[in-house]
């Protein structure tokens, strides 16, 4: 079976091919052009399928809350215009007459580490992303779940601070607005003056000041992730994005989980993504062979 896989993103489509034994060749990409507008992001990709020959499935990993039955997007902020409502599934099978699944990013992802990846065998787990934002991803008795309007896991607008810091979401106090990698880019450049991305900041790691921001950072992740914990009792919390490769992070995040939870939950463990960015197109990619 021929499988073209898809990520979506706010400035990039990527894409790749991806045979029966989900190995992924042919990697590609192609700017998003979000200011086009949803509809339009859509018929490029049905133009990179027509490009190719002898596809028996299409998955398609998108930003965005996605109903995963229908394909289609139910919301998306407008990083991407005109997205929420494109019917996502019913454009791409009408143009190309190929099967396609649709899911959300971060639950692609997490298919994608609970298939192949850091999840791989473990039937409780939860996926968090720490980017610009922080996604979420629930995986439960063996199946991802979803809710009961597909929004399920938007762990990031969990409120961590009452009354705390304005969100993006229009609320304020969210996690995501303390414990993202961006809220560490925000804390370091109020501490110290200076802009650095997650990259450098890791490199000045023996400046004492940046330190005792990094450690402060740690402790808002592990805020979030015990009330997680206290509700999922998960065996793993899968954490991806670029600045989970530092290993500083991950060792101190367990040592934390492991001195502050119950003594019943302290079977998790707060482990790095390994997928990397294959994981979205590989979720898609095993949602579309399972059609
Ligand atoms: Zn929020």
């Amino acid at each position: 079976m021929k499988i073209l896989a898809f990520d979506i993103g706010g400035t990039e489509i990527k894409y790749a091919l991806c045979d029966e034994s989900f190995n992924l060749t042919e990697k590609s990409s192609v700017p998003t052009n979000a200011h086009d507008g949803g509809p339009k992001i859509i018929e490029r990709v049905v133009e990179i399928i027509k490009s190719y020959n002898g596809i028996d499935r299409v998955g398609v990993s998108t930003a965005g809350q996605v109903d995963s039955i229908k394909g289609e997007i139910i919301f998306a902020t407008d990083s991407i215009p005109g997205y929420t409502g494109v019917k996502i599934k019913e454009i791409i099978e009408k143009e190309t007459g190929i099967p396609t699944a649709v899911e959300n990013d971060v639950n692609s992802a997490a298919i994608g580490e609970a298939v192949f990846g850091a999840a791989k065998g473990c039937s409780d787990f939860i996926c968090l992303t720490y980017g610009t934002g922080i996604g979420g991803a629930v995986y439960l008795n063996g199946k991802l779940f979803t809710g009961s309007s597909f929004s399920a896991g938007e762990f990031g607008h969990m409120v961590t601070h009452a009354g705390g810091k304005s969100c993006t979401c229009g609320g304020c106090g969210c996690y995501e607005a303390y414990a993202s990698a961006g809220a560490l880019v925000r804390m370091v450049a109020e501490k110290t003056g200076r802009d650095m991305n997650g990259r450098e900041i890791f490199e000045n790691f023996e400046n004492p000041e940046i330190k005792a921001v990094i450690d402060d950072w740690i402790d808002e992740i592990v805020v979030g992730l015990k009330g997680l914990i206290y509700i999922f009792n998960p065996l793993l919390v899968v954490a991806g994005g670029g600045i989970m490769n530092e290993k500083y992070i991950i060792d101190e995040v367990n040592d934390r989980l492991q001195k502050e939870l119950m003594q019943s939950f302290r079977k998790v463990k707060f482990v790095k993504a390994l997928m990397g960015n294959d994981a979205n197109k590989l979720g898609a990619a095993y949602l579309a062979y399972k059609l």
